[in-house]
């Protein structure tokens, strides 16, 4: 009888995780094959086979396979199993790695398995697991703290710390903080979520930082296992600096929150003759609305531009503001004018023909006096 086989082999990248089997997807059943007891051999006893095209342990071609799949593989534990870890593991499930998880005030273990996804309670335990990769995916706000009470000494000094936070020099200078020196550190800004990324990450850009990487082969290509992750599924890759990413970031993304936020609490309501701007207005303020009020003031406290930024924001406003009302303005008090009577229309006219002289005057002698004997009638006009 042939040994059953319920090895559940995924595929390593490069292949895109829309190709591969879904994490969720339950291990199908390999096919049962009964042979009846034939009547012309009634000796024989009934044969079951219960698999067909087991992979064997002397099947080269599956052991080779197997061998690449874990060669490629990480040991991924993220620390932090909320909404974007989440929808980070079922990509890096797809392809193919261990994901292990832990988070530090709800119980995340059905979302995990859902997942395929091993989810740990305690971190002690997590850490004795010896992962390749300690993925940070806790809220800004948050990860200090959480840094802070980590049982790093349970971890192998050679492992590599990855941050997804959305800010950069703020847990870049956390980590050099408080990890070993021994520990790699990559910080990395995924720019993109669940909404935005939920159908593909192709051109997608994904920054990273190699903040400290010893020079060692294995960590290099670690590190470069990681980042293919991100590469293999089609995102832009942007190796930047922090500091460059928050100066970046201000101007664009916590400005996309700010005017998202802003709309969301105008009020835009679905039209029936709306434009394809007024379209895409509609989904920033989807985009926006799912994320927590937290991160969106995480991007504004832990970012030293973001002030600046808001600043401008504000200004430019006052300024369509002023635009507007000023042209208004000048139509309204025209109006007035002539409005008035004959007389005060004269008055007024005379006087602002006047004001006008002396400036052309100002104008055509850089600001000095007049020459006496010219009449300002011929000498401004
Ligand atoms: P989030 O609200 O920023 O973070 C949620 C996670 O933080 C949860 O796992 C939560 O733990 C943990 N957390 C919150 N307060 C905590 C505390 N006091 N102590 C310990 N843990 C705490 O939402 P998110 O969208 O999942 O984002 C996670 C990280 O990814 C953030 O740093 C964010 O900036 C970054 N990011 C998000 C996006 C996005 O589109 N959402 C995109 C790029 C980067 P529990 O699981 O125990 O509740």
């Amino acid at each position: 009888m042939l040994p059953s086989s319920t090895a559940h082999c995924r595929l390593a990248p490069p292949f895109p995780s829309r190709l591969l089997p879904s994490a969720s997807e339950p291990l199908r059943r390999r096919p049962l094959i009964l042979l009846r007891r034939s009547s012309s051999y009634p000796d024989r006893r009934r044969l079951l086979v219960r698999a067909i095209d087991a992979a064997q342990p002397y099947d080269l071609e599956a052991s080779l396979a197997l061998r690449h799949l874990r060669s490629n593989s990480l040991k991924i534990a993220v620390i932090g199993f909320g909404n974007f870890a989440q929808f980070l593991a079922k990509t890096f499930v797809a392809h193919g790695h261990d994901v292990l998880a832990h988070s530090m005030q709800s119980d995340r273990s059905s979302a995990a398995a859902y997942l395929g996804v091993q989810y740990f309670p305690d971190p002690n335990d997590l850490f004795e697991q010896h992962p390749d990769v300690v993925l940070l995916s806790t809220s800004i706000l948050s990860t200090p703290q959480v840094l802070s009470v980590l049982p790093l000494h349970r971890l192998r000094r050679s492992t590599l710390f990855v941050d997804v936070l959305s800010v950069k020099e703020f847990p870049k200078h956390l980590m050099l903080k408080y990890l070993p020196r021994e520990f790699d550190i990559l910080c990395t800004h995924p720019m993109f979520g669940p909404e935005s990324g939920k159908d593909s990450w192709v051109g997608l850009n994904f920054m990273y930082d190699k903040v400290r990487l010893w020079e060692e082969d294995e960590r290099i290509e670690r590190c470069e296992k990681f980042l293919n992750i991100f590469s293999a599924e089609g995102c832009r890759m942007v190796e930047m600096s922090c500091a460059d990413h928050d100066k970046y970031a201000a101007g664009s993304q916590f400005i996309t929150h700010t005017v998202g936020r802003v709309l969301e609490k105008f009020g835009l309501e679905e039209s029936p003759i709306g434009t394809k701007g007024y379209e895409k207005l509609i989904d920033l303020v989807e985009n926006t609305k799912g994320d927590s009020f937290e991160l969106y003031y995480g991007l504004f406290l832990y970012n030293k531009n973001a002030m600046e930024q808001l600043e401008r924001l504000d200004l430019a406003f006052e300024s369509v503001k002023k635009a507007l009302f000023g042209r208004l303005h000048e139509i309204y008090r025209e109006q007035l004018l002539e409005d008035a009577g004959d007389g005060i229309r004269r008055t007024m006219h005379r006087a602002e023909q006047n004001r006008r002289r002396e400036v052309a005057q100002k104008l055509l002698h850089n600001g000095g006096q007049t020459p006496p004997n010219q009449s300002s009638e011929t000498k401004a006009w």
